[in-house]
């Protein structure tokens, strides 16, 4: 049954499955994967993935298990397996008791290899990988057959019992399908299906001698756990003979389909493994979880909601198109998600101090003020008016362009929440740097009220001098400064250099201490979360989570790009 939600466009993967529905290909059952390799941190790249296949088993009534793509010894770790499950659960998906290991099917995929000896279709090379690479062919060339592809069964079971004994060193002999050496689709010219390797595997110990190839083990393994739709990304379109191959030969519970889809790329970040660990490895960022990373980890600490990495991965489609997608994308639907859900908070970064003569010096004016614009149900705030407070160096201009709505000498701007004010003296240093203005209020203005109907065009916030909090606000932008730092010789050549400004005397209202929530629009700046690692109770921390508008726009058509 179809039980898609309304607003889920179509795409390529819907109509096949809801094709297989009505044909009752898979009984009506829907079971999915998501198979991360336990050897680095998960990316927004993998939660396109993530989304897509818990989402699709959700929509249409199946499950998705958890797999760890674990056939590798040497790259993976027990660290990498819990943070990809504590990723997978923030981002919103939970596969319940299905966690499942490559490693765990270890002992069947050797049994499989023995019955695929047995049929003739598997045989113990003992060329050297170099030999077997120069005799694979090329597109245009077949390979040539292996002097051992005709070994007797008999041999080829007892070398490969002894290559598991861990009787020979790595390299020695490795054992390949028998399939056709002539074929045009280079998988298939007897790839390789177990390797040597004498390192211990973080689940299995020492046990293993031998380890699966990816393309053999993922496979059957999608075959053992009832995986009716096995999705993966397009460079796997040409592996699927074999995969289909591998289970037509085998006496395997069922037959999953593979469909192949475009992987995410987002333009100013990089999603490749090798490069975030360089980044993380040498120092240019704080770590895995630096905000600036495009891993689920940084993305979090950065402020981004689940929910809109789920919108954003639902927006940008499933296709067998490869494309870019725009990081403004990712951004805007982080700011819808956050427009709807933080409260908002006053908070000067570049303070100028204003004097309001005409208020008394011990007097405190105690605003209520509401938290959100839009939604009642965030409630209330007070705000303390003072004589001294901040505004923003940037809300004010000594000699203004026409039109300019701020605050000017002799000109009048509205405190958000509170009075109109007028500016009567501007103080400078002695290198003429604007230092101090003194302002008067008009009473008659109180709470956005106005009275005799003067235009009075800006409102700029501010905070109190007296009664407010200095906060730490880091400015957080993105990491490269061209669309594509993957493709560039050196990506580390175009790290943006104010990917993280640091403003380290931000003035905040006093009610953003006290407030639980982690999200916070400062209005008028932008989207900002309280940083949990670096924040402490005396020094709060916050990060920029999303500028308001996209800035990235403009700045490059300023630059003719
Ligand atoms: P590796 O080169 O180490 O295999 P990988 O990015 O494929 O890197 P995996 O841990 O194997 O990492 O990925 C887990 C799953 O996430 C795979 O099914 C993979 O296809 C999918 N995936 C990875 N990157 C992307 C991406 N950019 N877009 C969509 N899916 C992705
Ligand atoms: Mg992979």
């Amino acid at each position: 049954m179809d039980s898609k939600p309304d607003h889920a466009p179509a795409h390529f993967i819907r109509h096949i499955i809801e094709a297989d529905n009505a044909s009752g290909k898979h009984g009506g059952r829907v079971v999915t994967r998501f198979p991360p390799e336990p050897n680095g941190y998960l990316h927004i790249g993998h939660a396109k993935s993530i989304c897509l296949n818990f989402g699709i088993a959700e929509e249409y009534s199946g499950t998705c298990n958890l797999r760890f793509d674990d056939t590798n010894p040497d790259t993976e770790d027990e660290e990498y397996t819990n943070a990809i499950q504590a990723d997978v659960r923030w981002l919103g998906f939970d596969w319940a008791e299905r966690l499942f290991h490559a490693s765990d099917y270890f002992d069947a995929l050797y049994g499989y290899a023995c019955e695929l000896i047995r049929k003739g279709l598997a045989y113990v090379d003992s060329q050297s990988a170099e030999e077997i690479r120069a005799t694979r062919g090329s597109l245009t060339e077949p390979g040539v057959a292996s002097p051992w592809r005709d070994r007797s069964v008999a041999d080829n079971l007892a070398l490969f019992e002894r290559m598991r004994a861990g009787d020979f060193p790595e390299g020695a002999h490795i054992l390949r399908a028998r399939i056709d050496m002539g074929s045009p689709n280079i998988n298939l010219r007897d790839p390789a299906l177990f390797r040597i390797r004498h390192a211990p595997h973080h689940r299995t110990g020492e046990k293993w001698k031998i380890y699966p190839m990816y393309d053999y083990a993922h496979c059957i393994s999608d075959a053992l756990e009832g995986i009716t739709h096995s999705l993966c990304t397009l460079e796997f379109e040409d592996h699927r003979p074999l995969y289909d191959w591998v289970l037509d030969q085998l006496d395997v519970p069922c037959h999953p389909q593979q469909i192949e889809f475009a992987r995410l790329e987002l333009n100013y970040t990089i999603t490749s493994k090798r490069k975030l660990l360089t980044l993380v490895r040498d120092g240019h960022v704080s770590g895995w979880d630096d905000p600036r990373l495009p891993t689920l980890k940084g993305m979090r600490r950065r402020g981004y909601p689940p929910a809109a990495i789920r919108a954003f991965c639902e927006r940008v489609g499933v296709t067998k198109k490869q494309t870019v997608i725009d990081m403004a994308v990712l951004e805007n639907c982080v700011r819808e998600e956050l427009d709807r859900s933080a409260p908002r908070a006053l908070v000067v970064l570049d303070p100028l101090k204003v004097v309001i003569e005409n208020f008394a010096a011990d007097q405190v004016e105690w605003l209520e003020v509401q938290n959100h614009p839009k939604d009642p149900a965030f409630g209330t705030r007070r705000m303390p008016l003072t004589r001294e407070i901040w505004i923003d160096r940037d809300d004010f201009m000594e000699d203004p362009p026409k039109k300019y709505h701020r605050l000017a000498p002799g000109a009048e701007v509205r405190l958000r929440f509170s009075y109109v004010i007028r500016c009567t003296e501007v103080i400078k240093d002695s290198d003429g740097r604007v230092v101090e203005l003194r302002c008067q209020y008009d009473a008659s203005t109180a709470g956005g009220q106005n009275p005799d109907g003067r235009k009075v065009k800006g409102i700029i916030h501010w905070a109190s001098a007296t009664h407010g909090a200095t906060i730490e606000v880091r400015l957080i932008d993105r990491l490269f400064t061209v669309p594509d730092p993957a493709a560039q010789e050196d990506f580390l050549a175009h790290l943006n250099p104010d990917s993280e400004v640091i403003v380290r005397e931000a003035r905040a209202e006093p009610a953003l201490q006290d407030s639980t929530a982690d999200s916070f629009q400062f209005e008028r700046v932008g989207y900002f979360c309280r940083d949990a690692v670096d924040s402490r109770a005396d020094a709060p921390v916050f990060i920029r989570t999303v500028t308001l508008r996209d800035t990235w726009a403009r700045i490059n058509e300023g630059d003719g790009a």
